[in-house]
């Protein structure tokens, strides 16, 4: 039953998955819109909510566990929907077992150090499962569109060079292997928005009173580097896609089935995992067994400390 399960789910999710090696034309490659037979909302809703159970059953045993740890990273465009994502994707899961990391323009503390730095910091345990919502990955996405960001960064002239994004790129693959290597799976989601929804989606936040907290001039100044933007997300897709830790492509003009197919990514690595609960040894088998017995033979609770009781 579960391995039929698992076929399903690896079966869903195997067209959205950048083939390492392979060289991505986002534009062309992936379609915003897609949506994998699943036609209608409702059923999408339905699935989902299966997921999220499934979720909340092996991030218990991740817990238990407490030998692995996943490292989802989730990147997108202004208005992706990375963080209706993450609040409908693991609404089931104790949030202790949970920890989700935003990255914004780095601090004067995060420029003072190497560029891996503040992911590092924030990096989930063994047993947990950490979010990045961006990652390290906008180290050659936005600093890559922007190059004023590097200045800011404060490379010495040898590292600053012509070949800088393949290096990057280098170094980021070195990097998610050696977590890989040490028990921690790194999950990297890209949330693909079509032009047209992301300008819809920008509307919506203009004309409803309740979505205008949400609205920001900056975004649509980003917007105008539309096509920066594919072009360093293709590399960088092409680039970081690797057997260890492949990059998924997430149609994402469909909330509905964005959530389902990141919930599907999640499920799968997890069941890949199938992380177990500890068992007990003989010794502490025998404990349990003396602490049944003392249990049952209760009969008043101690009047005094330590259970003896006055004359
Ligand atoms: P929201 O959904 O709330 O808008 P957000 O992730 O877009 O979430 P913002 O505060 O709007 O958060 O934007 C964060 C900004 O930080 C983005 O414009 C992003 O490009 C920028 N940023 C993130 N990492 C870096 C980096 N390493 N260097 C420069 N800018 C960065
Ligand atoms: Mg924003």
């Amino acid at each position: 039953m579960n391995d039929v399960r698992a076929k399903r789910i690896a079966n869903f999710i195997e067209p959205l998955r950048v083939e390492p090696g392979s060289k991505v034309r986002l534009a062309k490659d992936f379609d915003p819109a897609f949506k994998a037979g699943v036609t209608k909302k409702r059923d999408g809703r339905e699935l989902l909510r299966t997921g999220v159970e499934l979720l909340a059953e092996y991030q218990r045993r991740l817990a238990a566990e407490n030998t692995r740890g996943v490292l989802l990273c989730l990147q997108a465009l202004d208005a992706g929907g990375k963080d209706g994502t993450i609040r409908h994707v693991m609404s089931g899961v104790n949030p202790q077992g949970v920890k989700v990391s935003s990255f914004k323009v780095p601090s004067a503390e995060e420029l003072d150090h190497d560029y891996l730095w503040r992911y590092a910091c924030r990096l989930p345990a063994r047993g947990e499962i950490g979010i990045f919502n961006r990652s390290h990955y906008e180290e050659v996405l936005v600093v890559r569109v922007h190059p004023e960001n590097l200045d800011r960064q404060r490379l010495p002239g040898a590292s600053a060079g012509k070949n800088l994004w393949a290096r990057r790129f280098r170094e980021i693959n070195d990097w998610e292997r050696y977590l890989t290597d040490n028990g921690f799976s790194v999950v990297k989601l890209f949330l693909n928005l079509s032009w047209e929804e992301q300008r819809a989606r920008f509307l919506r936040r203009i004309d409803v009173p309740d979505r205008n907290w949400k609205f920001s001039a900056a975004d649509i100044r980003e917007r105008r580097f539309w096509k920066d933007y594919q072009h360093a997300f293709s590399e960088m897709l092409s680039a970081t896609s690797k057997p260890w830790a492949p990059w998924y492509v997430i149609p994402a003009d469909r909330k509905w089935f964005a959530r389902l197919c990141a919930g599907a990514v999640l499920a799968h690595t997890l069941m890949e995992l199938d992380p177990q609960y500890p068992r007990v040894s003989d010794e502490a088998r025998d404990e349990l067994s003396k602490a049944r017995a003392e249990l049952e033979a209760e009969e008043q609770p101690p009047t005094t400390a330590g259970g003896s009781r006055r004359a």
